[in-house]
């Protein structure tokens, strides 16, 4: 049976065009959403405003629309009634919900300077502790001392009171548990809000998920490591989270990731050279998946089988990818 209400989103930063693995990943979710007669939204994720690359979000859009991929809510459409899209336009949000998390006493204010950070990471390497970025030391600082340093006009991060390793986390629709156990990186009072007042990507994309009512986050599996930590927030505000379903990287056949810098990763190019969409969308969705899986016994349990294209000719779930593969299956 199918989920029923199923609600997806692509969720890129618009730090440049968009590669051949966020068109994959759009093409997952946009697969996913029309099976399931759910909805997908694109949302724009731009809180980390050093990293912005103008002209991103219309290029986006542009290859989106060659793609064949329209999603039902998000940047230019009216369709949705959970906007704005564009996560710099929704700070207030985000201040209020970190405000609901220090009210709770969920989570603190914590005024380390970045010397001082740069000092409890040195010492706690040095006590054989590699895994921690913080000891969580402003966790003990009393109400009056932070009035103190705020009316002073101390600058503070806002950090979350961790509970990692106490919590058993849901298994990864791809992964299994194995995956979603693999990652260390929530036992961290991690940051929630920036020093000049911006969400981190963390707390702003699970307020979104939770706010435009994510049923699925389907995404690339560089993500895989945060999911601790959304789990924890979703833990901290009481809310139910969504299911995780992480896709495996695109990778050169050395292994190593494809990047702008490796390689022709831009799907602008295959615009202007004049490739039909069919091809390379199809081209995608035919990469990687093998009916002889582990993959796939794990997601039919469920009864979430995924649509996917598969092929049968015994290529792995790391798919070995090569732009020359590309160019070969086009030219
Ligand atoms: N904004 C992230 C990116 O650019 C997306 C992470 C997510 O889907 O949660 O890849």
């Amino acid at each position: 049976q199918l989920p029923k209400d199923a609600r997806l989103r692509f969720a890129p930063s618009p730090t440049g065009s968009l590669h051949l693995g966020g068109l994959r990943t759009a093409l997952f979710n946009h697969i996913l959403a029309r099976k399931w007669g759910g909805k997908w939204l694109l949302r724009v994720e731009d809180t980390d405003q050093s990293r912005l690359v103008p002209g991103s979000v219309d290029s986006l859009r542009s290859a989106l629309e060659w793609a064949g991929l329209d999603y039902d809510e998000g940047v230019g459409r009216t369709g949705g009634s959970h906007g704005p899209y564009t996560q710099s336009e929704r700070l207030d949000i985000y201040r209020h919900y970190a405000q609901e998390l220090l009210d709770k006493g969920e989570a603190y204010e914590c005024f380390c300077s970045v010397d001082d950070l740069v000092a409890i990471k040195t010492a706690l390497v040095k006590s054989g502790n590699h895994n921690q970025g913080y000891d969580g030391r402003c966790r003990h600082l009393s109400r009056d001392d932070v009035q103190q340093r705020k009316r002073a006009g101390h600058k503070y991060t806002v950090r979350l009171k961790s509970r990692a390793q106490k919590e058993e986390l849901p298994a990864d629709l791809i992964y299994g548990k194995a995956g979603s156990n693999s990652n260390s990186s929530g036992a961290d009072d991690f940051i929630l809000m920036k020093a000049d007042g911006w969400p981190t990507y963390h707390l702003a994309s699970v307020v979104d998920d939770h706010l435009m009512e994510i049923s699925h986050v389907l995404r690339g599996e560089e993500w895989l490591p945060s999911v601790s930590r959304h789990h924890q927030l979703y833990k901290a505000f009481g809310w139910e989270p969504p299911k995780f379903a992480h896709l495996p990287l695109l990778i050169n056949a050395d292994g190593s990731k494809l990047s702008k810098r490796t390689g022709d990763v831009n799907v602008e190019q295959y615009i202007e050279k004049g490739y039909e969409p069919e091809a390379l969308v199809n081209f995608l969705a035919l990469m990687g998946w093998d009916h002889n899986t582990a993959l796939e016994a794990t997601l039919e349990a469920k009864g979430e089988g995924l649509p996917y294209h598969t092929r049968r000719d015994g290529h792995s779930l790391y798919e070995i990818f090569t732009m020359s593969q590309l160019i070969k299956a086009f030219d």
